[in-house]
């Protein structure tokens, strides 16, 4: 079992921990409760961040905080490629860069050389299974504790990325059975 945290800040300030830690403990798997934001707060947030709201922005953008995967660009082209016949993997890839770049999404981590996302930009917690490569959002609680106490160490934490790496219990247990 391997585990990596990392809380980075302006200073690129990184923690390692180790199994068994207090903070792992005493997280749980959360049941997703997001609603998808309306379209006027998606305007104010693109207006907010001084990006022009074109449909296929809103389109990718509305499909990422309606998931809680945490898909990669390709995830993401096949699921409004119905919606938006003209797209291209290339403009997905191009508005997720811009969507990142305006801080209206955050990349979660790059697994098997793909990039994957979350529309879901308040501190919180993943968990990677390795075996399938789902990304499951972990309790918020205590990281926001942890958030704290790094901006009070060290200056303000704008992100957190802080990711498990495991094997979930689902998958473990198909690989027990076969
Ligand atoms: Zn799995
Ligand atoms: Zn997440």
């Amino acid at each position: 079992m391997g585990i990596r945290v990392e809380v980075l800040g302006k200073n690129k300030v990184v923690y390692f921990f180790h199994w068994p830690h207090p903070i792992l403990e005493s997280m749980k798997k959360t049941t997703p409760t997001r609603a998808r934001p309306t379209k006027t707060k998606i305007r104010a947030a693109f207006h907010a961040a001084g990006l022009r709201l074109t449909r296929q922005r809103l389109t990718i953008y509305r499909e990422l905080t309606g998931r809680y995967d945490h898909p990669d660009v390709d995830m993401l082209f096949r699921a409004v490629q119905p919606k938006l016949r003209k797209i291209s993997v290339f403009t997905v890839y191009r508005t997720m860069n811009a969507l990142e770049e305006a801080g209206l999404v955050w990349r979660v981590t790059t697994w098997k050389g793909h990039a994957r996302y979350d529309g879901h930009v308040v501190a919180h917690a993943h968990f990677l299974c390795e075996r399938c490569g789902k990304i499951m959002d972990i309790e918020a609680g205590d990281v926001s504790a942890l958030c704290k106490r790094v901006s009070g160490e060290h200056g303000q934490v704008q992100r957190v990325d802080l990711m498990f790496y495991g094997e979930e219990a689902d998958c473990a247990a198909e690989q027990g059975a076969s």
